[in-house]
């Protein structure tokens, strides 16, 4: 089912990201933690695509499992990094081929011998390139990322958010936003997104905090600030691992209460592989 058509539905929509495992037993885990979420009825799943394109074939291999074996609507991330046009091209054919219909097209990270993005002679420099491109050929449901905080490479909000609304033009169907800590950036974003023009569907990127030191690289990785009263509490936890989990998933779980009382279109979760403390935010936002 094309993805676009589950966020014009009522209700909220909700997914899960995972990476594709680099060893078999990797592999398997995945393959559980999936069943495992599969009990919580998610809307779609989502597959990242590796840096440099180095997954290219088991994000593929792991979207159409998902769909086939575990039978839940999945998505391909699709980046830019490292390929040209006619090498993106063919693994959009190979997509279609195989039956991939949902495809969340970014510009991609730098590999990490590379300190920032350069595109390859004949490939593109930004998702909205790939995503025109996409859309000229191919009949995908098409998705972007944004950054209620500001992507860490951009001037100005105000720059980023014009490169945002151009994805959209091209053809974005709807966007999924990096992680953020603090709702106030989001709903700022948001603002100041809809005054751009910009009418699909923004769905809040949630990350339930599970290591106090993971979270800090990743923060600052991302360009996401982790707010005061969250830091105090996970500095509260020290090294314990069980109260650090129950501070994120406090967290995330009032994040999204919140979001979800704002009206968001739904929800999409990095997992990071890991299905309890999704689960648990899960659980506390929707059982009955
Ligand atoms: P772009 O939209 O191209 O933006 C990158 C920068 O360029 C921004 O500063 C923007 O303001 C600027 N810009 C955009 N368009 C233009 C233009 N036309 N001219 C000049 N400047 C421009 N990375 C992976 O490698 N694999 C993944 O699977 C993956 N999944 C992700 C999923 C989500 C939901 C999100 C939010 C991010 C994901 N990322 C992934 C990370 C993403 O690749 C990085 O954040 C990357 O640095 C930017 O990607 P983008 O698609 O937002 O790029």
């Amino acid at each position: 089912m094309r993805i676009a058509q589950m966020y014009a539905r009522r209700g909220p929509v909700v997914s899960f990201e995972f990476f594709p495992p680099k060893t078999d037993a990797g592999y398997v885990n995945l393959v559980r933690t999936i069943a495992d979420l599969k009990r919580l009825d998610p809307s779609f799943v989502s597959v990242t695509w590796g840096a440099g394109g180095s997954t290219r074939r088991k994000t593929i291999d792991l979207v159409t499992r998902i769909e086939q074996e575990i039978g839940i609507t999945a998505m391909a991330h699709f980046t830019c990094v490292g390929s040209t046009a006619d090498e993106l091209a063919a693994s959009l054919d190979h997509m279609q081929e195989v039956g991939v219909e949902n495809v969340l097209a970014l510009r991609g990270d730098p590999p990490r011998d590379q300190s920032s993005f350069r595109p390859v002679p004949g490939g593109f420099g930004h998702a909205d390139e790939l995503i025109a491109f996409i859309k000229s050929r191919w009949d995908f449901c098409v998705g972007g990322a944004c950054y209620p905080e500001t992507h860490p490479e951009a001037p100005s909000a105000e720059e980023d958010l014009r490169h945002c609304a151009h994805k959209v033009e091209v053809g974005a169907e709807f966007l999924i936003t990096q992680l953020f800590f603090d709702n106030r950036d989001f709903f700022s974003f948001e603002e100041k997104a809809r005054r751009a023009g910009i009418r699909v569907p923004i769905v809040p990127g949630i990350m339930p905090v599970t290591s106090h030191e993971n979270i800090r690289r990743m923060a600052s990785l991302c360009g996401a600030c982790i707010p005061a009263p969250l830091e105090r509490r996970l500095a509260a936890a020290g090294d314990d691992a069980e109260r650090t989990l129950e501070v994120g998933i406090d967290w995330a779980t009032e994040q999204c209460r919140a979001l979800l009382e704002h009206g968001v279109p739904g929800f999409h979760f990095y997992t990071l592989n890991k299905s309890p403390a999704t689960r648990r935010v899960y659980q506390a936002l929707f059982a009955a």
